[in-house]
C-alpha cells in the first residue's frame, strides 16, 4: 500500500482538556485512516500514480483520470491535511507565534490578536464541513484561506502553514454544536514552532 497512517507525534490524551481524547483516538484512526484506505484502494490498478507523493497528486487533479479526480480530491486531500493537522498541534510550544512567521504575521495583521481574530472568524464561517488556513500565496504573501471539504490549499496554489478542521467530526463530541468554543479552545494547541518549521521549509 502506497500511502500509511502517520503516528501522532503524543498521546491521544495529550491534547485535553481542549481536545478530548476519545475525538483525538476517533478522528486519526478512524476518520484519517477512512481517507488513506479509500486512496490505497482508489490507487490499486494505477502503479504510476502511486509512486507519486500525495502532495503531488492533489496539486495537479486535471493531470490524473478523470474517474480518479472526485477520489483523490476528497481522500487525497482529507489524507494531506489531517497529516499537517496533527503535526501543527502540542500543548508543549509557545502560545504565540515565533520567528519568521511571527514576523510576517506582525507585518500583514498589525498583531497576534487581530490575525486570531480574523483567523477565528474565517474559521466560524466555513458552512458545513471544511478547514480554515494559514497559507503562503504564490508571491510568498502570508494569508488566511479556507477550504470546503477535504480540499486541500495546494489546490489553489497556496502552502498551507497552519490549518484548522472544523469538521464537525473534529470536536462535536466533546463541544456539539459549539463550534466557536472548540475553535477558541484550539489556540492553546497551535505547534508554533513547527508553523515556522513548515515555513523554513518552503524558503
Ligand atoms: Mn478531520
Amino acid at each position: 500500500m502506497p500511502f500509511s497512517l502517520p503516528s501522532l507525534p503524543y498521546a491521544y490524551g495529550a491534547l485535553e482538556p481542549y481536545i478530548d481524547t476519545l475525538t483525538m483516538e476517533i478522528h486519526h484512526t478512524k476518520h484519517h485512516q477512512g481517507y488513506v484506505t479509500n486512496l490505497n484502494k482508489a490507487l490499486e490498478a494505477h502503479a504510476d500514480l502511486q509512486e507519486k507523493t500525495v502532495k503531488e497528486l492533489i496539486s495537479n487533479l486535471d493531470a490524473l483520470p478523470q474517474a480518479l479526480q472526485a477520489v483523490v480530491r476528497n481522500n487525497g486531500g482529507g489524507h494531506y491535511n489531517h497529516s499537517l493537522f496533527w503535526k501543527i498541534m502540542s500543548v508543549k510550544g509557545p502560545l504565540e507565534p515565533v520567528g519568521l512567521v511571527a514576523e510576517k504575521i506582525n507585518k500583514k495583521f498589525g498583531s497576534f490578536d487581530v490575525f486570531k481574530d480574523q483567523f477565528s472568524v474565517t474559521a466560524k464561517s466555513v458552512f458545513g464541513s471544511g478547514w480554515a488556513w494559514l497559507c503562503l500565496d504564490s508571491n510568498g504573501d502570508i494569508i488566511i484561506s479556507s477550504t470546503p471539504n477535504q480540499d486541500s490549499p495546494v489546490m489553489q496554489g497556496y502552502e498551507p502553514l497552519l490549518g484548522l478542521d472544523v469538521w464537525e467530526h473534529a470536536y462535536y463530541l466533546h463541544y456539539q454544536n459549539r463550534r466557536p468554543d472548540y475553535i477558541a479552545s484550539w489556540w492553546s494547541v497551535v505547534n508554533w514552532e513547527q508553523v515556522e518549521e513548515n515555513y523554513r521549509e518552503l524558503l
